[in-house]
């Protein structure tokens, strides 16, 4: 029988996940999880890289993280979770790859910029300007043949990409350069207008949110802000709540749309119809939710027998590293 490929995905946890996960990376992992063997990492050190001075913020989102992919469809008998910390050979991989990347590359990587200029980062730190490094340890060390993600993760991919072929013809092919799949909708917009909704942005419609939540803040949505009154046209392309209506209405929202053009439905009415549009989807996320938030030790125990895996394979993969390196010596 041959071999099932594997899949590498995952979160940081730096909050609760949010409708941009779902569309940018979860729906897609959801199906493939049953024809690949899918690992799905809590990526901690990478949190820490941004959130190191508030490290109680991860110690809680570790198992919320958990949480929102299972009651979202992932079903932790055919996915592996694992905590990045737990794995000490990932942190032994960064090292090694790190003689492998220059310093310019990373200063050039166009997500590390917009983030660095998010967090209002003047000089970054050495372990937030080298996350990609320590990203292309997290997909290489389980040998992913695949990274479902979302858009900002795409110059990280490459940078492991290249990491793995500069290894391979330097060394010994050992390692596999991973394929990029991006969501239905690799970058969802913030609901302040931000390009990317983001945990850390505070601009985020969560998957746990309540009935009420979801209403107050579509209510707070950006829109045309040339549209003042009901009688001016509008343009959808703008407009934040035409961003959801296109990924979680699609049957409306060509019809929308056109109303929006011609001035034929007002913002209100407009936020009022992605109000319940949303609300339908999250309902049975929700009710999931809640039942999983009353079994922490069988949370607890899905990460630990996830880690206790996947250690097996990282302690293969760095044999197998350091042999192509000549650096096992007895
Ligand atoms: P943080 O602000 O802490 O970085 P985040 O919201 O960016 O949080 P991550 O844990 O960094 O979430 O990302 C997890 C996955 O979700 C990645 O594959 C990322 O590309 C995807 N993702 C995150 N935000 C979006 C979004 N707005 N649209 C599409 N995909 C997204
Ligand atoms: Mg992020």
């Amino acid at each position: 029988m041959e071999k099932k490929k594997r899949i590498l995905t995952g979160e940081r946890p730096t909050g609760r996940l949010h409708i941009g996960h779902y569309v940018g990376s979860l729906e897609n992992r959801i199906k493939l999880q049953n024809e690949y063997e899918t690992f799905i990492i809590v990526a901690d050190v990478q949190a820490l890289t941004t959130h190191f001075e508030k490290p109680e913020i991860l110690r809680n989102a570790v198992c919320d993280v958990v949480i929102d992919n299972i009651s979202t469809g992932i079903d932790p008998k055919k996915s592996t979770f694992f905590v990045q910390s737990m794995i000490p050979q990932i942190a032994e991989l960064t090292v090694f790859y790190s003689m492998l990347v220059t310093v310019n590359s990373l200063r050039h990587n166009p997500t590390i910029k917009t983030e660095a200029t998010q967090y209002g980062y003047k000089d970054m730190t050495y372990g937030f300007l080298g996350y990609p490094v320590s990203q292309a340890a997290d997909i290489t060390f389980c040998k992913a043949d695949l990274v479902p993600v979302g858009e900002d993760q795409v110059p990280h991919i490459e940078a492991a990409r290249k990491i793995v072929r500069r290894f391979n013809a330097l060394y010994k092919p050992v390692l596999i350069e991973p394929e990029i799949l991006l969501g239905n909708c690799p970058r969802l917009m913030g609901l302040d207008g931000n390009a990317k909704m983001g945990k850390s942005l505070n601009n985020c419609i969560y998957l746990s949110d309540s009935e009420e939540d979801v209403n107050i803040k579509v209510r707070s949505a950006v829109t045309d802000p040339n549209r003042i009154t009901l009688k001016d046209k509008g343009n959808p392309d703008v407009c934040v709540v035409y961003a959801y209506h296109k990924v979680f209405n699609t049957k409306e929202c060509k019809n929308i749309s056109e109303l929006c053009k011609n001035a034929g439905i007002g913002c209100v009415a407009c936020k009022k119809n992605l109000e319940s549009v949303l609300n339908v989807f999250l309902s049975p996320i929700r009710e999931k939710r809640m039942q999983l938030e009353e079994k922490q030790d069988y949370i607890k125990d899905i990460l630990m027998t996830g880690t206790e895996k996947v250690k097996g394979i990282a302690k293969q993969t760095l044999d197998e590293v350091r042999e192509a390196m000549s650096i096992k010596y007895f």
